[in-house]
Parts: structure tokens; sequence; C-alpha cells
């Protein structure tokens, strides 16, 4: 994994990207985070809907430029029915997404799905079948059936979906060193590269070059799945799984799958890598317009991400682990925000400044 070598002997430097909705409530808490765990340097700006508003683009040059000459950045969320039209001419919050995406290439998705003990209750899956996963997907992010020639003639309609050897070596890349590193610390050392070989000629090559690659990682173990069989298995054995790779359609459709492992939106980070350049850090929930301002949101996902953006983006593990312990000790306290709270005995609803001062104290 590319970690982004602090530019200068100082502070890290981490661009705070808030964006609209809970994103500020959230980022605001992991600012007063990272301040309990280190000295950071911070530099906040707009993107997506409040980009729109200030600056009349979802994500403005100087702002691209501010990120790029970061060591991380950590993002809140975009969006929200303030800036939905249907004039295809107007600017879209998500645009600045993407826009940051291709800005900084970064072409690797990382999504941790590790259900906490506290929380195991919380998945639509009985206890018994979760227990014990501990995943990582790894997604393509830049290529692809999503990124194709796009053609529509009359009544049919074409998406063309390309992949390079390149592409997928460098994707590879991060899954078996991800893998080699979860092995380091307990995990499985092993990769599972998903595909549709059966039918697609991207796949094969993709199984090929995969398969190709594995010889320089003689300590990962490699395997193969067909990505209908990989969904079904996410579903009936995700303790199987140690890291996934796949492509972007493919990634997309299985990150959220096993999202849903965990049973909560609001407790889910997201890591997303490019080579050199500072990667960007974000929960993978959206910006929640239904309780922004209101003090409720769950800032869990976001102390995760930036958890990853210690780990990924800063390569202190240590003070990685220690956000992992504070955030699962609050939870075994019984704190819960309203999204978690099941009114089971022993837990305590409580809201955004609640939690992140019990996570602060339990570091
Ligand atoms: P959402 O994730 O914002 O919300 C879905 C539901 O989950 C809502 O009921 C919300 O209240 C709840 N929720 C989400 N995060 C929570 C948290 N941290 N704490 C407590 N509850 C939480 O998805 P949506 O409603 O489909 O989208 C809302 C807006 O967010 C849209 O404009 C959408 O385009 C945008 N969006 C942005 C991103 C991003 O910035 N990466 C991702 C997804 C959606």
């Amino acid at each position: 994994m590319t970690e982004h070598a602090a530019q200068s002997d100082g502070a890290p430097r981490i661009v705070a990207l808030p964006g609209d909705g809970i994103g500020p409530e959230i980022v605001a808490a992991a600012r007063e985070l990272l301040d309990a765990i280190g000295s950071y340097e911070f530099e906040e700006h707009p993107i997506g809907g409040a980009s729109i508003d200030a600056l009349g683009t979802p994500l403005s040059d100087e702002v691209l430029a501010a990120c790029a000459a970061a060591d991380a950045v950590l993002l809140g969320a975009v969006g929200g029915p303030k800036w939905d039209s249907t004039d295809p001419a107007a600017p879209r919050p998500e645009q600045g997404l993407l826009g940051l995406r291709k800005g900084l290439g970064l072409y690797a998705n990382l999504r941790p799905v590790r259900p906490l003990p506290a929380l195991i209750d919380s998945s639509p899956l009985r206890p018994e079948r979760i227990r014990g996963t501990d995943l990582l997907v790894v997604r393509e992010l830049t290529g692809g059936i999503y990124f194709g020639h796009k053609e529509r003639r009359g009544d049919v309609a074409r998406d063309e979906c390309v992949y390079s050897v390149d592409e997928i070596e460098r994707i590879a890349r991060i899954a078996f060193e991800a893998a080699r590193r979860r092995a380091g610390e307990g995990g499985g050392g092993r990769v599972t590269s998903v595909d549709k070989a059966n039918v697609l000629e991207t796949s094969r090559l993709w199984r090929e070059t995969v398969t190709g690659l594995a010889g320089d990682y003689d300590d990962v173990e490699l395997d193969h799945l067909l990505v209908d069989n990989a969904a079904m298995q996410l579903v009936s054995d995700p303790s199987r799984f140690d890291v996934i790779v796949t492509e972007n359609m493919f990634g997309d459709i299985l990150s959220d799958e096993s999202a849903m492992l965990t049973g909560s939106l609001g407790m889910l980070p997201s890591a997303s890598l490019g080579d050199g350049g500072p990667g960007v850090f974000e929960p993978v929930h959206g910006s929640a317009p239904d309780i922004a301002g209101e003090g409720v949101a769950n800032p869990l996902a976001t102390f995760l991400s930036v958890a990853m953006l210690l780990r990924d983006g800063l390569g202190d593990a240590e003070a990685a682990e220690r956000v992992e312990a504070a955030v699962e000790g609050a939870l075994a306290d019984g704190l819960r925000t309203a999204d978690l709270h099941s009114g089971s005995a022993g837990q305590r609803r409580v809201g955004t400044t609640e939690m992140t001062a019990a996570v602060i104290a339990a570091l």
C-alpha cells in the first residue's frame, strides 16, 4: 500500500473537506479526535453543494491543488435536496467527488468490513453466520464499464468494458500487499480475486494477470471466484474471506453487499488510494440531510476512516489501532447513537458530541 510521505519535517498536513448535510458535524468531531491523538496541520475547504454555493463549482482548481499538496484528505459527504435538479447543465455535488478521484488518480477503493462484537446483533444476518468476519474489499475505481465508451443508436445502447494489464496489476498489488500486511496482524493472508471469466474477455485477462502476479507474493494464498458465487458466499459464509479484489462494477455491488454484514451504514469507513499522492478517507454513508443539524449523526464511520487515514495515509498503525480500540470501547460501554440504538438493556442513547467525547476518553 502506498503511504504518502510527509512533505515537510512538520506535522502531517490534512485537508478536511466537510461537504454537506451531516458532513460538517462529523468532520468537526473527527478533528477533535485527531487533536486528541497528535499534532496535525489542518486546512478546511468546501466541496460538493457547499462549494457550488460558495464558488459556483462542486470542486474548484484551488481546492484540488490544496488536496494534491496535502499528506491526506478527510472527506465528510456531499449532496442534498437543495442541489437536486433535472437541469443537465446544473452543477451537481457528486461531480466534486468524481473530480477529486480523477484529479488525484485514485484507482483503488478499500472498504474493510468487520462487524464489531458490541454490534453483532445489528446485522440482518444471524450472529453465528457473521461472527469471525473480517474482510477487505479492494475495488478498482477508474476503469471498466463505468468509464468505457457509451453509445445509444435508436433502440440499441452499448457500454464498453475495457481493462489493461497495467490497470489490473496495480490494483492486484494493492490487494496482495494488504493481505500480506493483514497476515502480519493475524489475518488470513489470502486474496480472493472475483471475476466472470467464464463469460467475459476482460475477466479472462483479469484472472490471467492476477495469477501471473501471485508469484511475487508466495506468502499470500490466491483463489478465484466467479462474481455470482462470490455474492452468494458473502452472505452464506462471509468469514471465509480475507481480501477480495475485483473490477469496478463488481466491486461497486459486492462492497455494498458486504456493507450490510455490519448492519449499519453509520459504521463503515473507506479509503481511496492512488500512487504516491495523498489518499481520500471518508465514511461510506452519504450526507444524511434528514438528520443534518440535529446533533444526532453517528461519527463512528468517520472515526474509523480517520483510523484508515492514520494507517494507510500517514503510516501510523499504532495511532490507527488506538482509534479502533477506542471506538470499540465506547460501544462496549453501551453508548449508541440513534441509528445504532435498539433499546436493549445496557444501551444508552447519545448524540454526536457525547459519542465523540466518549471515544476521546477511551483513547
Ligand atoms: P445517506 O447515507 O445519506 O442516508 C441514508 C440513511 O442513513 C438516512 O436515513 C440517514 O439519516 C442515515 N444515515 C446515514 N449516515 C448516518 C450517520 N452517520 N448517522 C446516522 N444516520 C445516518 O444516503 P441517501 O439518503 O441516499 O443520500 C443523501 C445524500 O447523500 C444524497 O444527496 C446522496 O447523493 C448523497 N450521498 C453522498 C455520498 C458521499 O458523499 N460519498 C454517498 C452516498 C450518498
